[in-house]
């Protein structure tokens, strides 16, 4: 790789970025105007068309839309209510996935629901509504996730799960559920059998009081909808010169939960990767190898268009040579940057050289995880990365304002997104044209055994069955 040259790239990229508000104008449409972009529904096709429209406008070439089948959700009235000891209406908001359901029940508390505890009072859920806090990981700790808690209450027979959000504020907590056949695409297939109800902090900790005095019973009625729908991919490349079927692939997802703006989860993370796309427009005819920037839809509701890519990809033979996954990255008020590997040793290292080149400090860790849009390639050998951003609020449990009604604009800054695109838009340059790139295909044994030290080989055979 021609040093010098790649500098005078960075030159061009740079000064691009860095002067212009194009990026956070593209975003308050997508949160201001648009209001959330849930997968499957009419503001997430609007979304999409809106993307694919800026792609063309920045010089993107052979932008189009990728739609595939997946289920949507439509969400009706939530009821919770206690019944005893006393009696009195909670907040409390539906899931998505989550079924009409008219349920009363007594409560199980499981605490921060860890296997362990599932298993120590595994002779107690049967029929009862489980209680267990949504996530409790705080920055760059790993705890179990939402579905994973869920799956333990079904197979022990619980009745409904109620996720209690770690974050005061009122704020409710949401995250798609698991459905009775997660391997399919159809309604049928995508509806959870119990439902998932998403809970504030107050009221998580007002039931706890009341379940200290002795038999906590609640009365639930709720009426939801799942539904066959289309979700889409939004894609435009800058072709390679020398090696224009090797692909770099680069973006985040945009769609959104209901309940917020998503704003930072992950409207920044798509205009990260639409900005990635307007500065490395400039440097066409110049990089060797082609970037592919993507705008991921319905990866809320289970890395639903990333695993459709990652099987078209497959099918047609195409040769990525890297994901960077967007998920997350351009929020708050920047400068807290980290990249996420999945179980790729040999990149650490290489990824350390490029901070002190660039320079510029972001964090590393070598992790693999399930939980956003990287997976679906990790589990095909492609090597990939996730980049986030810290949001403002750093020292806050789980995703902070994530998956709540705060994730909105003012979350966000446009300085965050210069910082995330600029040092996004450096690492994509490289990938492109570092002949001596380390980062390699894993064979499906190695993709295996990434996946057994994850501790996360029996939650893939269970959902992903015939990929593994
Ligand atoms: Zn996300």
């Amino acid at each position: 790789m021609d040093r010098e040259r790649v500098r005078e790239l960075d030159r061009i990229v740079l000064g691009e970025i860095w002067t212009s508000d194009e990026a956070w104008r593209n975003l308050v449409y997508l949160c201001d105007d648009l209001g959330h972009r849930f997968a499957g529904s009419e503001r997430e096709r609007r979304a999409a068309e809106f993307l694919a429209d800026r792609m063309r406008a920045y010089g993107l070439e052979n932008v189009r839309l990728e739609r595939f089948p997946m289920a949507t959700w439509e969400r009706g009235p939530c009821h919770l209510a206690v019944v005893e000891p006393l009696e009195r209406e909670l907040p409390a908001i539906a899931m998505p996935y989550c079924p009409t359901a008219q349920i009363e029940a007594d409560v199980i508390d499981v605490g921060e629901g860890e296997q362990p505890d599932f298993e120590r009072l595994a002779s107690e859920i049967p029929g009862k509504i489980v209680l267990t806090d949504a996530e409790t990981n705080r920055p760059g700790e790993r705890k179990s996730h939402r579905t994973d808690k869920f799956n333990w209450a079904v197979q022990r027979g619980a009745v409904a799960v109620l996720f209690v959000n770690r974050n005061p504020g009122q704020l409710h907590i949401t995250g798609s559920l698991t459905g009775r056949n997660p391997n399919g695409t159809r309604a049928a297939d995508r509806e959870a059998p119990i439902p998932g109800i998403g809970l504030s902090y107050e009221t998580g900790q007002f039931l706890r009081r009341l379940a200290e005095r002795g038999r906590l019973r609640l009365r639930l009625a709720t009426e939801n909808r799942t539904l066959d729908a289309e979700s889409a991919k939004v894609i435009g490349v800058i072709p390679g010169t020398t090696r224009p079927d090797e692909i770099v692939l680069v973006g985040g997802h945009y769609d959104s939960h209901d309940i917020a703006q998503g704003a930072g989860d992950d409207g920044a993370g798509t205009v990260v990767g639409l900005e990635v796309g307007r500065a490395l427009a400039q440097l066409r005819g110049q990089l060797a190898r082609t970037v592919r920037v993507i705008c991921f839809g319905a990866e809320e509701l289970g890395l639903l268009g990333a695993y459709h890519h990652a099987a078209q990809a497959a099918a047609r033979g195409e040769r990525i040579r890297f994901v960077l996954n967007l998920d997350g990255a351009g929020r708050g008020t920047g400068g807290q940057e980290q990249l996420v590997l999945s179980g790729l040793p040999e990149l650490v290292p290489y990824f350390q050289a490029l901070g002190r080149e660039l320079p510029y400090d972001f964090a590393i860790r070598d992790e693999l995880n399930a939980h956003s849009d990287h997976f679906p390639f990790a589990l095909r050998g492609i090597p990939n990365a996730t980049l986030s951003s810290r949001d403002a609020t750093a020292g806050m449990i789980g995703r902070g304002w994530g998956h709540t009604e705060a994730d909105t604009l003012d979350k966000v800054t446009l300085r965050s997104i210069q910082l995330a695109a600029a040092l996004a838009a450096r690492f994509v340059i490289r990938f492109s044209e570092d002949e001596n790139f380390p980062g390699r295909q894993r064979t499906p044994e190695e993709v295996r055994q990434q996946l057994a030290d994850a501790g996360l080989l029996e939650r893939v055979r269970a959902t992903e069955g015939p990929v593994i």
